[in-house]
């Protein structure tokens, strides 16, 4: 369950445990976990349900390996889009 209200306007609540955080710095990816033990949990137990989902028939290898390909698509502009910034901090 999400919390009502921050307690400060930099607060977000951890996806995981509700707990109230501020993100590290401004600009940096998007933080969602408020430590690295709750972002563990949640990728164990995400990771968990998809194999029970891939179990159940719910979901076909092809549809992983779409994933999979997309994935490395979002995954080549982030680290392009990185690049570019650090290359605009350097100039
Ligand atoms: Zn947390």
């Amino acid at each position: 369950m999400t919390p009502r209200n921050p307690p400060h306007s930099t607060h977000v609540a951890c996806l995981w445990c509700d707990a109230w955080f501020t993100p590290s710095a401004p600009g940096s990816r998007e933080k969602r976990f408020c430590n690295s033990r709750c972002q563990v949990d949640f990728n164990t137990a995400l990771r968990n349900w998809a194999r029970r989902v891939f179990d159940a028939g719910l979901v076909g290898v092809d549809t992983l390996k779409m994933e999979n390909a997309r994935s490395r698509v979002v995954h080549d502009e982030e680290t392009a889009l990185e690049e570019t910034g650090r290359d605009l901090q350097l100039s």
